[in-house]
């Protein structure tokens, strides 16, 4: 294959066992969500005499750590989460990858890591894929989930930012979300616990989040809800985002509003491409701050029509309802809006190359 002669390469190392075709056919043909992992996995090293080096793709395998490798202990540690598409044509593609690239090193920097050159990020992504490509899953809306992460990978304890980093991409076939008439989903707010302060990680993706979250996450459960809906750390009054997706809100009048970004939130790339593509549509689109309180005033007086959730992994969720220790409240009539599903669609045929790409956001993988 002719390369650029400026991309990094990525020498393939395949698997001396691979799965079988039989296995993985079944596997594909039911994937689930993360659940399932491909042959493969892609690994950078960064050390700061060496910077980048040994970059390759390589059988996937477990990890050696030693016990006082730093991540363990201080949680230096960040992620992205991405997917390959098949466009209608067959060939596949990647989704603004340039995006996560760029957020990667936000992220990064945020944590005090080392920072990963923009084309080693994404043809390191685009290498694995290549490799295994076989793993795309038959199911319908089917993609491959894509998971490049970091971690600090220095053995001492003591409290600095690592002088050696691991990155690493794996990839997990997984299901559709959007078949016709995705439930919506009921939200917990929490009155205790925040996501993300001012001056903290919220814009960061670390894990480190998602562990702060998780008790949240339980609460949610424990009162039958899918999700947290987390408000602004310094007032608790204003609707920030979920744990993982951000949020949407949608008014009679043809507004929509979104949280503003600001540290606190994580700036989503699917956020991004919604509030694009809702211009496009005619519709006015602000992002300024939104209350727990006027968000219930609005359901209540039909002023606001829907609510919806959005991310990479489940694209576009609606949500129905929203429920805290105060009582709950439905949105519209509790189930998928008309407006939402239209901008799911929308974004969902310009991911398959079903829709024009306007924007230049689809990245052929060749
Ligand atoms: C990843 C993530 C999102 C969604 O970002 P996308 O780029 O749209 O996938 C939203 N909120 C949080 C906290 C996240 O970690």
């Amino acid at each position: 294959m002719k390369q650029d002669s400026l991309a990094p390469r990525f020498p393939v190392k395949n698997h001396p066992s691979p799965t079988s075709p039989e296995q993985r056919a079944s596997l594909i043909a039911d994937p689930g969500f993360g659940r399932i992992f491909t042959d493969h996995m892609a690994s950078i090293r960064y050390s700061d005499t060496e910077g980048w080096h040994d970059g390759k793709i390589t059988p996937r395998t477990q990890l050696s750590l030693d016990p006082a490798t730093a991540v363990l202990h201080y949680a230096q540690e960040i992620f992205e989460g991405m997917k390959a598409y098949r466009l209608s044509d067959g060939s596949m593609a990647l989704f603004r990858p340039e995006a996560n690239a760029k957020r990667f090193n936000e992220s990064a920097r945020r944590m005090a890591m080392a920072q990963l050159p923009e084309e080693m990020f994404i043809e390191s992504i685009k290498a694995l894929v290549r490799t295994d490509i076989d793993w795309f899953p038959t199911v319908e809306g089917g993609a491959i989930y894509i998971r490049p992460f970091m971690f600090a990978s220095e053995v001492f304890l003591g409290v600095k930012p690592s002088s050696e980093y691991q990155y690493l991409v794996i990839a997990s076939p997984v299901g559709g979300y959007f078949k016709s008439g995705a439930p919506a989903i009921k939200v917990w707010s929490s009155q205790h616990y925040t996501r993300a302060a001012p001056g903290g990680t919220g814009a960061a993706k670390c894990g480190g989040n998602y562990a702060a979250s998780l008790i949240a996450q339980a609460e949610a459960t424990k009162h039958g809800c899918d999700q947290v809906v987390f408000l602004d750390a310094v007032e608790r009054r204003y609707v920030e985002e979920l744990g993982g997706m951000n949020l949407f809100f949608l008014f009679e009048d043809g507004r929509i509003v979104t949280p503003p970004l600001g540290g606190t939130i994580l700036p989503g790339i699917t956020r991004d491409s919604i509030i694009t593509l809702a211009k496009e549509a005619g519709l006015s689109v602000s992002e300024e701050l939104y209350s727990i309180q006027q968000w219930e005033d609005d359901a209540k007086s039909g002023k606001l029509t829907e609510t919806f959730a959005c991310g990479t992994a489940a694209v576009v969720t609606p949500v129905g309802k929203v429920a805290s220790q105060n009582g709950e409240f439905t949105i519209g009539a509790g189930g998928p809006g008309q407006v939402t599903e239209k901008l799911k669609n929308q974004l969902v045929a310009i991911q398959r190359g079903e829709a024009e790409d306007r924007h230049g956001w689809v990245r052929r993988i060749d």
